[in-house]
């Protein structure tokens, strides 16, 4: 079975169109770019666009590569303060003489709406009220609506990303999946990859999960988006030992940006209603 991300981001935007109905409210994201990163300017774009499709408000702040870590601390803390503004996107990568987690946290936590900061992660990770980071989140929703069973599988994250596999280990586990995170240094990969019900390819690494690691009737879903629309996982190999697997482009990636718009109109109805009372 092919996952396709699309049906999951028609009924995320059709919720959010009622919710904006239903509220009155218009949202307000900000986005934070940092330098001349192409993919960076692109995802920035496709997430403005998506916002102006249903009807979300947006600013843009296109900062130079030189900018100080004090110049974006102030434009966070600008943000922070503006009532106008309900999320704050601050894209991910930035250049690396800036402190992205210094940065990151400085986030307000009811405008983090990405799922960045430090606090927002420990919330999600103990199960609380939290904004997930948008792409794991994304992919709960893709599993949730395909009905594939969480509980009790063997998932496996090849990945520890603050905003990628660390925070998909943590939903899984509170999904009750039994949970083996790998990475750079873990020996035995393709071995244990071998053992998973559902593997998920959170590397960065083009056609990386290759299909003679794959148990048969495992699900695959790449996380992975590379140069030339390429994911994480050999998606003509997996597809033979798969039950399911998700696509690139056209899986998990528009469910991401579909799911950040969700949590700023969240975010932005729930401000709403605070003001009020
Ligand atoms: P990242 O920060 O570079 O992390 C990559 C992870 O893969 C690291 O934890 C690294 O281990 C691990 N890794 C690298 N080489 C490995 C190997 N040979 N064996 C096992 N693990 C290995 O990347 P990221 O930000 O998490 O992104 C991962 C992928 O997801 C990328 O393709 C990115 O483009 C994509 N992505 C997609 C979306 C979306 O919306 N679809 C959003 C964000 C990212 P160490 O920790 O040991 O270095």
């Amino acid at each position: 079975m092919l996952l396709l991300g699309r049906p999951i981001v028609l009924i995320l935007e059709k919720n959010i169109k009622e919710e904006l109905a239903r509220t009155k409210v218009v949202p307000k994201l900000a986005t934070i770019l940092v330098g001349n990163n192409p993919s960076s300017e692109t995802y920035v774009r496709m997430k403005v666009k998506a916002c102006a499709r249903v009807g979300i408000d947006s600013i843009s702040y296109h900062l130079n590569t030189e900018t100080t870590q004090e110049e974006l601390l102030e434009l966070i803390r600008k943000l922070n303060h503006d009532q106008e503004v309900d999320g704050i996107l601050l894209q991910h990568p930035i250049p690396s003489h800036l402190d992205e987690r210094d940065a990151f946290n400085k986030i307000h936590i009811d405008k983090d709406v990405d799922g960045v900061t430090t606090t927002g992660f420990g919330n999600m990770a103990l199960g609380m009220d939290a904004n997930p980071s948008c792409t794991p989140a994304a992919i709960m929703k893709l599993l949730k609506h395909y009905k594939i069973q969480v509980e009790g599988k063997h998932a496996v994250v090849i990945g520890r990303s603050p905003i990628l596999g660390k925070p998909m280990a943590s939903l899984l586990l509170n999904a009750n999946a039994t949970v083996t995170i790998c990475h750079s240094y873990t020996e035995g990969l393709e071995q244990i990859v071998s053992t998973a019900d559902i593997v998920i390819a959170a590397v960065g690494k083009p056609n990386f999960v290759k299909g003679s690691w794959i148990k048969e009737g495992a699900v695959v879903i790449d996380a992975g988006y590379n140069g030339g629309n390429v994911g994480d996982v050999d998606f003509e190999s997996c597809l033979e030992k798969a039950s399911a697997i998700t696509p690139v482009p056209g899986g998990v990636g528009p469910i991401t940006i579909a799911t950040l718009l969700y949590q700023t109109v969240l975010s932005a109805s729930k401000r709403k209603k605070e003001n009020s009372n």
